[in-house]
């Protein structure tokens, strides 16, 4: 079935068939707590007939949510410890994030921002503090990338986002704006001719990094909207969640890079699921996750290899977490694994 409006309510769940069973009181907890919105053209990726359904399961509330672990915090990451203006997230020297909404087309059940984004959650810059977001840009020349997050900038008009560049583009140091988004996927009839110029800006370089976490989630329409991105001179970058149940299997995490690499969008990150409060059920271990990413190498082209990272919970930034393929035995002797897992000496023993 397709719906012509974002499904935002369990009651619009259930009249589209993608509430399995009957309806329990602690889906309503759920939505209570947690925003929901599936866009038609999620909603038309779910077969409401497989109870494991990758798709239905990032983004149909599930009574799971409820479960909080001590581990788990409403700030997972620690945005708020390097917030120096509202807005403004400045952990690493050369880069800030700029969080100008807290509203997404979809909201994903994983969320690490969970408890910010939605109708609850911090809204939308005020004008004020938009400009003192500016003026914190301009005052800090170190600052050569902005990264728009949030929420989801793309969910800005194309005046607002226009507005958003052209004040970037009168701080001569900020060379790079990157757009963090799950509109190409989401909502890829918003990615317009209005849209696209609106993310470009004379003397800086536009980077978008499009959030997938299934292959699925590259429709035509997708497509067709990463095409028309890049075709516009605007680079793309991936980033996913390893998510149980989602794309914790080698068949389906090698199809999602590829079908990024396809579109001429490079694997970037590929995230270990955050401490967000409720997530519980997406987590695998790290061990498992290490594997998983291992599995990719030598099975797919180099071009298909994320970074497979955390962001450390506190604020101290995001870290790689593969497993090491190198032992250093000393004397400057190492041992490497190949792609097979079998081991060589480095550099070769001289009998070889
Ligand atoms: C993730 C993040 C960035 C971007 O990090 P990259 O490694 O450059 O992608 C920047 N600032 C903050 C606060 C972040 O959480
Ligand atoms: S699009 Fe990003 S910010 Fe929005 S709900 Fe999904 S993970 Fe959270």
């Amino acid at each position: 079935m397709t719906a012509s409006r974002a499904l935002k309510t369990i009651d619009d769940l259930e009249e589209a068939g993608l509430i399995a069973g009957t309806r329990n009181a602690q889906l309503s907890d759920v939505a209570a707590r947690y925003a929901i919105a599936v866009t038609p053209a999620m909603a038309a990726l779910i077969d409401p007939g497989d109870p494991n359904d990758p798709i239905a399961r990032q983004f149909i509330p599930d009574a799971a949510e409820l479960v909080r672990l001590p581990q788990e915090r409403a700030d997972p990451i620690g945005d708020t410890a390097h917030s120096p203006v509202e807005g403004i997230v400045h952990r690493y020297p050369d880069r800030v994030l700029l969080k100008a909404v807290h509203v997404c087309p979809v909201y994903c059940r994983f969320c690490f921002r969970r408890e910010m984004v939605g109708p609850q959650g911090l809204g939308t810059l005020a004008s004020q503090a938009m400009d003192r977001a500016f003026a914190y840009i301009a005052d800090h020349p170190e600052i050569w990338e902005v990264i728009l997050t949030g929420g989801d900038p793309l969910v800005l008009s194309p005046r607002r986002l226009a507005s958003v560049m052209e004040r970037l583009a009168a701080i001569d140091h900020v060379k790079i704006v990157r757009f963090h988004t799950r509109v190409p996927v989401a909502e890829p009839e918003r990615v317009d001719a209005a849209m696209i110029a609106a993310l470009k800006a004379s003397g800086k370089t536009t980077y978008l990094a499009l959030h997938a976490n299934h292959p699925r989630e590259l429709t035509m329409d997708a497509r067709a909207a990463c095409g028309r991105l890049v075709d516009a001179g605007i680079v793309m970058v991936s980033q996913s969640v390893l998510l149980k149940g989602v794309n914790d299997d080698p068949d389906t995490l090698a199809a999602l890079m590829r079908a990024f690499v396809e579109n001429r969008i490079k694997p970037y990150y590929l995230h270990h699921p955050d401490l967000a409060p409720g997530t519980s059920h997406f987590r695998l271990t790290i061990e498992e996750g290490q594997a998983l990413v291992a599995s990719l190498r030598g099975r797919v082209s180099g071009l298909c290899q994320p970074a497979y990272v955390l962001d450390i919970p506190g604020g101290h930034g995001k870290t790689v977490i593969s497993a090491s393929t190198i032992a250093d035995n000393g004397g400057g002797c190492y041992t490497v694994a190949d792609f097979h897992g079998e081991t060589h000496a480095y550099p070769p023993l001289v009998t070889d």
